[in-house]
């Protein structure tokens, strides 16, 4: 059966390492006095050479204050900052390992991510240096080795651009063959731990630049065609879908990126509206308040010519209805994971088909395949895997799980359901593990929650398998928060259950609902399912 093959041209194979590929696009297009990055919220702008300047003394103060050496690892913990790329790319310099973190992590999660890591310098936000402090005890780092964004000392810590910016500057760490580049790790970014324990991915410099080139291949017409894009940067930094497609290829295209700390939709769509923003990446919890909220109306965001979603499964009518509210703005959807750094399938150019996550990447190849192993075709579900040289080194001190996952073909075993349509359109149905048996009938909790969506009751919501002891097998529960001043009684469920019931087959229909607050999301929009699933362990245990 086919394994099936990009509708692009391949894209070069890298030949050197992620700073010498970004700066020389930059510099052979005489763009060094170009800004780079702006923080939206002060104006405060860094053109490129601000930015070379501040890496290559970066780098030069690692290795002489703090005695770096090749391969070490430095942690970024913080928020998306103006100057976010600066300990990025300085360590690179430096021939460092970045490992970012989330922000929010408490001082366990960042312990565990250090510790596995082995890092020996963290830049915090000031806001985060209790929590680094604390969790650097636990790993028994020296405090000292804690530096702040900023130019203030807090609580003891020192800023870096007081103390690790060295006076003179590095050379970037040089790589002698396209082999070398291949196998250098850049980043240890940690997964998003929605199936379980977060996982450290090892991403080298051949992952990143070639994910560069396959994105920007793809979204050649959003960037950098036009002149005069402005990308705006709400994607975390710290996790691969903003690290690579938002703080990097940005860069290498030449385009300013707009650099807020978080998403709030008030400030979003300021953002937008005063420095007329052309572009971003989003998830779909963005699109869903874009496509819902009355906050939209009272500001001018014309300028947006295309939203591109991805992290999480977008259902095809809110992306219809955030597409007419917003003016008919591209409304547009990727696939990836941390594993392909991240992007994999793109929906790029006129090649639109509702629902899919668009076509494979240049330089890719993927194969569908049924639980017993067999290789499927054109219109058939099964695991997608996938093949390409964004694919991850492995997985961090995990070589057992690195191995099940990634074959001796060289292809990486997604965990995700697709369907590849006859174009080579790719449709992601749902993860293996989050499909709910329902008497042995498969049913995808994307599915049920797109048509919930559509509900006018219905503000926000997500489905989980529950077990029911009476028809001894899962069934579908709906997680449901509801619009302003609607009723969360036995008749709105009925009318609920009645509306999807409507909508699929029998073995489908949800039959449990539950009202919520709110629905609890990872950072990137990822519906944490885990989380709800506990939730009933913990109630039929007690
Ligand atoms: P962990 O592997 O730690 O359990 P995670 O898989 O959620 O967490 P990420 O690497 O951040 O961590 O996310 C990759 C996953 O996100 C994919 O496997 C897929 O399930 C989901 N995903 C990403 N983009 C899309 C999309 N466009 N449509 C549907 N799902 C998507
Ligand atoms: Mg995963």
């Amino acid at each position: 059966m086919p394994v099936f093959t990009s509708r692009y041209p391949s894209v070069p194979v890298p030949k050197t390492g992620i700073i010498q590929t970004l700066f020389e696009a930059v510099e052979q297009n005489k763009n060094v006095d170009r800004v780079c990055y702006v923080d939206a919220l002060t104006g405060k702008e860094l053109t490129f050479k601000h930015i070379k300047d501040m890496t290559y003394r970066f780098g030069a103060g690692l290795q002489d204050i703090c005695g770096f050496q090749r391969g070490d690892v430095l942690a970024i913990y913080a928020p998306n900052a103006v100057d976010y790329a600066v300990p990025v790319f300085g360590t690179l310099v430096a021939g460092g390992i970045i490992s970012p973190a989330n922000p929010l992590y408490t001082k366990e999660e960042l312990a565990h991510q250090l510790r596995e890591t082995k890092a020996k310098i963290i830049i915090a936000h000031p806001m985060n240096v209790e929590t680094a402090f604390e969790a650097a005890d636990i790993v028994g780092l020296d405090k000292t080795k804690v530096f702040v964004f900023g130019d203030n000392v807090v609580k003891g810590a020192e800023p870096y651009t007081k103390k690790l910016l060295g006076n003179r500057v590095a050379e970037p760490a040089d790589f002698q063959s396209p082999e070398q580049a291949r196998e250098t790790i850049a980043f240890l970014c940690f997964s998003s731990g929605t199936t379980g324990k977060s996982k450290g991915v090892m991403t080298t410099h051949g992952n990143l630049v070639s994910n560069i080139f396959q994105y920007s291949a793809m979204e050649h017409e959003a960037l950098y065609k036009k002149e005069t894009a402005r990308i705006l940067g709400i994607l975390p930094f710290f996790h691969i879908f903003g690290l690579t497609v938002v703080l990097h290829a940005p860069l290498y295209m030449q385009r300013p990126v707009y650099v807020l700390p978080r998403f709030e939709l008030e400030q979003f769509c300021a953002t937008v509206q005063n420095y007329r923003i052309t572009f971003s990446c989003v998830v779909p919890p963005v699109l869903l308040q874009l496509a819902k909220s009355p906050t939209v109306d009272k500001y001018d965001l014309s300028s947006l010519d295309a939203l591109l979603s991805g992290a999480a499964p977008l259902d095809a009518d809110l992306a219809a209805e955030a597409q007419k509210r917003l003016g008919n703005v591209k409304i547009k959807q990727a696939y990836g994971l941390t594993e392909t750094t991240p992007a994999a399938c793109v929906q790029a150019g006129d090649h639109i088909v509702p629902g899919s996550s668009g076509l494979l990447c240049p330089s890719m190849y993927a194969k569908v395949v049924n639980e017993d192993g067999k290789e499927l075709g054109v219109g058939e579900r099964g695991e997608l895997w996938l093949k390409g040289p964004n694919i991850m080194k492995g997985y961090l001190n995990r070589p057992q799980e690195t191995a099940y996952c990634i074959d001796t073909e060289g292809f990486f075993h997604t965990g995700d359901v697709a369907i590849i349509d006859e174009n080579g359109h790719i449709f992601i149905v749902d993860r293996i593990k989050e499909l709910i048996k329902y008497k042995g009938f498969q049913v995808a909790p994307a599915e049920l929650e797109g048509i919930l969506l559509k509900h006018k009751d219905v503000l926000d919501c997500a489905v989980i398998g529950v077990y029911d002891r009476e028809q001894v097998t899962e069934i579908p529960r709906a997680y449901i928060v509801t619009k302003p001043g609607v009723e969360q009684n036995e008749k709105t469920t009925e009318i609920i259950k009645k509306f999807v019931a409507e909508k699929v087959i029998t073995y489908k229909r949800i039959q449990s609902v539950v009202y919520r607050e709110q629905i609890p999301k990872s950072a990137t929009g990822k519906i944490l399912r885990n989380v709800l699933r506990k939730e009933v362990k913990e109630e039929e245990e007690a």
